[in-house]
């Protein structure tokens, strides 16, 4: 425990605009290369760059919902370097005048809350792919993606171990899926994080000599990667060596950081502010516009569900998680009148159960909304018992349609005649004379034993209430 870890992150967020940063191209993913990328994109010389109110938009929408200072001015700077998916040879990016100043965000890690600060959020364009593997002996290129719109959040170095560093990424990433600026598919690269990390020795108030993990797109990998890179560096100290400050690349399939570079200063890049386009003015009714299109954010959300439903703290964060995942939820509780808790275990464990086992977003589950409420609706009414409504779960799951039908099909509906409950309580008794002797004889374990012959006999149809009720005047003697 004599060594303390730094973690800053850099995240690149692609927003969501219909069209590029500085150009009219379509920002659709997975087109055949090189068909939306216009003049402007692969640079032919008097092309002038328009930038996107839309992004501007959502750079202040995202600024707001962190708490940040929005500057009324920003300005687009040039980043040179030479790169053949860079045809320009410089990015348009924000250098000096950002258009989201400090801001911060709140994360759980542990059940300890902390703060984060946000040093800044920027807007900059996106280069091109190379493709290596597409032909022999040559790399293509595919300029689709080159001066697709991205904000790049950069984090105060307030991070000290790799789970704070994922939790941080989760909860960005959960904002800006809610915001509804970034579709935060990080398999296709919207949302992906360079690591920052350094060591230093507790109650050193200096900052280490850090490396810098570029490009990684899961969470699983930053936390292994953070890991790696933490050992890697004390290793290094602790054997006499140095740091050196260098960009690292992480390889998932051999789960090692590996040196790419020595890192650039900013003055490499000869920053300087973009000639062809204006500084970037933001109005105060602007922001006031923006402002009135931010939903309820998560942390409200999970907050209002624990104290309008009465959700403990973890299920209410599993079932704010996502925004469509809430709707379904509330919607759920409107429509089946059932008591909310109740709801949120069929969501939050059974449903999120079918979820996970089979990929599939809550958008894409086979049981709507409509159909849960169907299920909670007989299962409150005591058409069904909780065994049998997972049963039924199972079967909407698989598409055999809503709760009513199911239970018609499969004969699923309870039995509360107490005669038929009667005789197969009889009926068990009289197969398990020695349990019934050892039961009156104070082995009072043995009831659950018969509850469940019971159920068992009923195919667990019979009420369980009134299983317990009859049993227990049958049993005592
Ligand atoms: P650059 O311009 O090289 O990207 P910045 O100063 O903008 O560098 O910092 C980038 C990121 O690195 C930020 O998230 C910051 O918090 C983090 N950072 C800076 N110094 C350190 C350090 N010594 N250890 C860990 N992270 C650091
Ligand atoms: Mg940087």
């Amino acid at each position: 425990m004599t060594w303390e870890t730094v973690i800053g992150l850099e995240i690149h967020a692609q927003l969501l605009t219909k069209s590029k940063a500085f150009s009219g191209a379509s920002t659709k993913y997975g087109a055949e290369p090189n068909t939306q990328a216009c003049a402007v994109d692969i640079a032919l010389p008097g092309a002038l760059p328009v930038y996107n109110k839309e992004a501007a938009r959502m750079a202040v929408k995202f600024g707001l919902a962190i708490g940040a200072q929005i500057n009324r001015r920003s300005v687009f700077a040039r980043k040179n370097y030479f790169y053949p998916d860079l045809p320009k040879g410089y990015q348009i990016s924000q250098y000096e005048l950002p258009i989201v100043a400090k801001g911060q965000l709140t994360v759980e890690v542990d059940g300890q809350e902390k703060i984060i600060g946000i040093t800044r959020a920027h807007l900059e364009e996106d280069a091109g792919k190379s493709l290596h593997e597409d032909f022999h002996g040559m790399t293509g290129i595919d300029l689709n993606r080159a001066g697709t719109p991205l904000l790049e959040i950069v984090s105060e170095p307030d991070l000290r171990s790799a789970k704070e560093a994922v939790a941080y990424m989760k909860k960005l990433h959960q904002l800006v899926v809610y915001l509804g600026i970034c579709d935060g598919n990080m398999q296709e690269g919207s949302f992906r994080c360079d690591a920052n990390v350094s060591v230093r020795r507790k109650g050193d108030p200096k900052l280490g000599t850090r490396a810098e993990i570029k490009n990684v797109n899961s969470f699983r990998f930053v936390e292994k990667a953070i890991e790696h890179e933490i050992e890697r560096q004390i290793d290094l100290i602790e054997s006499g060596k140095q740091i050196v400050q260098e960009t690292r690349l992480y390889d998932s399939d051999q789960d090692v950081t590996r040196s790419m570079r020595s890192k650039e200063e900013a003055m490499d890049y000869r920053y300087f502010p973009d000639p062809d386009l204006p500084p970037l003015v933001v109005t105060e009714d602007f922001i006031r516009d923006v402002e009135a299109t931010i939903p309820e954010l998560p942390d409200a959300k999970r907050a209002r569900f624990m104290q309008d439903y009465g959700l403990n703290g973890y299920d209410a964060g599993v079932l704010t998680s996502a925004r469509a995942m809430a709707d379904y939820y509330e919607q759920t509780v409107r429509e089946s009148k059932a008591d909310p808790k109740i709801v949120a275990n069929w969501i939050a464990v059974e449903l999120s159960g079918y979820l996970n086992r089979d990929n599939k977003e809550i958008a894409q589950s086979p049981v709507t909304a409509p159909m849960m409420a169907g299920l909670l609706k007989r299962l409150t009414d005591n058409t069904i018992s909780g065994k049998i409504a997972k049963e039924l779960l199972e079967a909407m799951w698989a598409g055999e349609g809503d709760a009513d039908a199911v239970i018609e099909k499969r004969g699923l509906k309870q039995i509360t005649d107490s005669g038929a409950i009667e005789k197969a309580i009889d009926e068990v008794i009289a197969r398990n004379p020695k349990q019934l002797e050892q039961y009156r004889a104070g082995k009072e374990a043995l009831f659950g034993f018969f509850v469940g012959q019971v159920m068992k006999a009923t195919q667990g149809k019979a009420n369980p209430q009134q299983v317990n009720e009859f049993l227990k005047k049958k049993l005592s003697p």
